[in-house]
């Protein structure tokens, strides 16, 4: 096993040197932390990471859940975790106080999140979605729900889900077609089947609490008509009891990675005793599922950033200690071998990784931190915080997601035949990386909700937003000698990102919406490469201000490994955008025009 999988350097130099978040201590909001809080939060983290998730993180993907009957059974340690997580207000820490939580910032909350999805990914997705069912019944549920439902998710007695899909919608949720029929008595019953539904159901809890999307009899077609219901597994008779609430597991699925959390097959009402609770106003359930869907989309590029840490330190572990070849320069075959780091090739697959991990998980908490400054900001500069967090939701979920996969693929690779092997963590890393550009919306989605509506809300306010925010970031490192060539490089790649924006702004004036979508995952991948060069030169900026003759060596080490790792993705990523621009301005239609029938022999 890995003796580390995250950087708490990292984190601390993120949270205090970049984001400096004791700052928002000074608003009434947060102001009962300090910095000595955040401190003991982390550790706390840390050790949780350490003691209690990690040690099964192994087991919990080789006995994976099974369904034993009608009962998903899931590795025996889940119930703990779970149990452990729910005690000491893990699930709730960033909630408002009067929501039962700790009004936590979210860039701390998140920063936590990150160490227990390192430490094991399946074993901490519990916790999260709970978090996301709790915090909707918070916000939109009437009080028998919150009084219901809500402190039993807070304390882990109960598992939240989101149950959106079906076999015949995916990514199409207009065309759900579970359905939900007045009872006479002011409730609903429901009759559907759920597809793919994490944590749907599992032994580690008393009850099981979906958030389910579904169609009230005789609502609009589409997704004007979807409306939100609260579907427990076991509902509260008149005598207090828990009884059947009529929701059946069909089935429990065999995962590539991410095993150790079942994802199940629902079947509601089989016999017409399916009892539904409506949340807020019929045929609002889509936008009301978008706040725990919008969370959960950082959630999942927070997993993927943190999969990729743990993969990475593993692969630094590895080449640190392997010995293997020698310098070009020494051609002497009986002298000593040298560590696989020593090779150029090597120190660039680091990079890659290093980059990617580092750059996103800054990304992560930069959107966390929007979403802070939502509490402490002025009411005018709300709306600002709100959109700027709405623009690079598709991209915080995208970027480490598709990367991710590249960056544990490499990790892998620093390995060679040994990891391909069960001998070492990374290929578990990498099946448990790959669901992340599938699940809360694929890659294709987030692409077409960047370029389709996120750049247009508003008359493209967010996007001027984004350019105003990097801008200034170019700004402060503008005239700053070594960082001078990276200020200018940054600039160009964002005039060059105005320039496609504009031009697919135009074709889809001229051509109609469907020619400007057609290559909305490469805008997404330019936007998110060049998003992710910001935030290094943001990172490069506090570097550069922290370096002095007195510091330790550790200290030191720290920050030149930043700054290095800054210039390797200026000088090897962000040129990628010129082959992704030169694509998106080309006005050949091919996709478009290719007949399906010419696939095949
Ligand atoms: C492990 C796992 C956990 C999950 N957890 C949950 C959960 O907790 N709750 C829940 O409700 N769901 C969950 N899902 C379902 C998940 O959200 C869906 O699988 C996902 O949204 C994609 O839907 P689909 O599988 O039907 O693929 P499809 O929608 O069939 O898509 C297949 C491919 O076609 C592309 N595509 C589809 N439509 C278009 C279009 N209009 N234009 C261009 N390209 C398109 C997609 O991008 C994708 O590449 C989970 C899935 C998995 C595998």
């Amino acid at each position: 096993m890995a003796k580390k999988w995250v950087s708490m350097r990292n984190l601390r130099f993120l949270l205090n040197e970049v984001f400096k978040v004791t700052e928002l201590n000074q608003s009434p909001y947060f102001d009962r932390h300090n910095a000595t809080t955040y401190k003991l939060v982390l550790e706390e983290a840390a050790k949780l990471g350490d003691k209690l998730l990690h040690p099964v993180f192994e087991d919990m993907d080789r006995k994976p859940p099974e369904l034993v009957n009608g009962q998903v059974k899931v590795h025996p340690s889940t119930k703990k975790i779970i149990q452990e997580f729910g005690k000491n207000g893990w699930i709730s820490s960033s909630f408002p106080e009067d929501h039962g939580g700790e009004q936590l910032p979210l860039t701390v909350a998140n920063a936590c999140n990150f160490i227990f999805a390192a430490a094991n990914y399946s074993g901490s997705v519990y916790m999260g979605l709970s978090a996301g069912a709790v915090n909707l019944i918070q916000t939109f549920g009437d009080e028998t729900l919150k009084k219901t439902y809500a402190d039993k998710l807070i304390q882990g007695l109960w598992q939240g889900t989101m149950a959106l899909t079906e076999p015949q919608a995916g990514s199409s949720l207009a065309d759900i077609t579970t359905l939900a029929t007045p009872d006479g008595k002011g409730g609903y019953t429901l009759q559907g089947q759920k597809i793919f539904i994490s944590a749907g159901d599992h032994d580690a809890v008393e009850n099981v609490v979906h958030l389910v999307l579904a169609k009230i009899e005789g609502a609009p077609a589409g997704v004007k008509g979807i409306s939100l219901f609260v579907v427990p597994k076991k509902r509260i008779d008149s005598a207090g009891e828990l009884i059947s609430n009529d929701v059946t597991v069909t089935q429990v699925f065999h995962k590539m990675g991410y095993r150790g959390a079942p994802i199940t097959e629902l079947s509601f009402g089989e016999k017409n005793d399916c009892q539904a609770f409506l949340v807020g106003e019929p045929n609002r359930g889509l936008s009301y599922m978008f706040q725990m869907m919008n969370e959960a989309r950082l959630g999942v590029g927070l997993g993927a950033t943190a999969i990729a840490s743990a993969a990475y330190y593993a692969a630094l572990e590895y080449t640190q200690s392997r010995l293997q070849g020698r310098k070009l320069s020494s051609k002497d075959p009986l002298s000593a071998q040298v560590p696989l780091i020593e090779h150029a090739d090597v120190k660039r697959m680091l990079l890659f990784q290093r980059s990617v991990v580092e750059g996103s998980l800054s990304l992560i908490l930069q959107c966390s931190f929007y979403e802070d400054m939502q509490h402490v900001c002025p009411a005018e500069d709300k709306e600002r915080y709100h959109l700027l967090l709405d623009l690079l939701t598709p991209v915080a979920k995208s970027y480490p997601a598709e990367m991710g996969i590249l960056s544990t693929s490499m990790s892998i690779q620093c390995f060679g035949g040994y990891g391909y092997c069960e001998d070492f963590p990374v290929e578990q890393h990498f099946r448990d990386m790959r669901i992340h550009t599938i699940h809360e919306g694929t890659t294709g989605i987030q692409g077409m909700d960047l370029l389709g509506r996120k750049l247009v809300m508003n008359n493209g306010k967010a996007f001027f937003l984004y350019l105003d925010e990097v801008r200034k970031t170019i700004g402060e490192a503008r005239g700053n000698a070594s960082l001078e060539k990276l200020a200018v490089d940054l600039e160009e790649a964002l005039t060059n990102l105005e320039h496609v924006t504009s031009h697919l702004m135009v074709q889809a004036k001229v051509k109609g919406a469907e020619t400007m979508l057609a290559d909305a995952v490469l805008y997404l991948d330019m936007f998110g490469i060049v998003t992710m060069a910001w935030q290094w030169l943001a990172q490069a900026l506090v570097v550069q201000a922290a370096m002095s003759d007195n510091l330790s060596k550790a200290d030191n080490a720290f920050y030149q490994g930043k700054h290095y790792t800054c210039r390797y993705f200026f000088a090897y990523e962000l040129p990628k955008i010129q082959g992704l621009a030169k694509r998106l301005t080309d006005e050949d239609p091919l996709t478009l025009d290719m007949p399906a029938s010419c696939f095949g022999d």
